[in-house]
């Protein structure tokens, strides 16, 4: 079978293109970052590349210093905003590792000692929860 290409209707690239409503915490010219709205625990953020791709499978690897630079500093904003113990950084590539929308992004979510992660893309957050962590995580990143 022929390799899997970028669909550019994917949800992601809607959200880049400002065509469907994200809760964002952090943009620059290369990576974006918002809210996760089926959460796996409080404060679950998505950072994408601009720059189309499926996967990190057919990612152009100059994309992915800008975008785990972000990750690094998504990361270290929820510890501190949520109080966590520790984050799981997760990123899944085609339908047998569980990806699910087919823009290249990474997950960021704040862990506490002994409290296991929800189902992935289970329960959709209340749009309130979703917009007042993104703010404490924009403060957070800004100070
Ligand atoms: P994947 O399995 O592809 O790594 O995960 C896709 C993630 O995108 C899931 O965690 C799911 O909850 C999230 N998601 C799906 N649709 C939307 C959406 O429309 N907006 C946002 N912000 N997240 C979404």
């Amino acid at each position: 079978m022929a390799d899997a290409t970028y669909d550019s209707n994917n949800i992601f690239a809607k959200i880049l293109r400002g065509e469907i409503p994200s809760h964002r915490v952090y943009e620059d010219d290369a990576v974006l970052a918002f809210m996760d709205v089926m959460p796996q625990g409080p404060g679950h953020t998505l950072v994408v590349p601009k720059a189309p791709s499926r996967n990190l499978l057919d990612a152009d690897p100059t994309t992915l210093g800008p975008l785990f630079a972000i990750v690094q500093k998504v990361a270290r904003a929820v510890k501190k905003t949520f109080g966590a113990d520790g984050v799981t950084v997760m990123q899944f590539n085609e339908p047998a590792s569980g990806q699910t929308v087919y823009h290249l992004h990474v997950h960021i979510i704040p862990r506490f000692e002994g409290v296991p992660l929800k189902p992935h893309s289970g329960q959709m957050e209340k749009p309130e929860i979703l917009a007042e962590n993104a703010g404490k995580i924009r403060a957070a990143l800004s100070n």
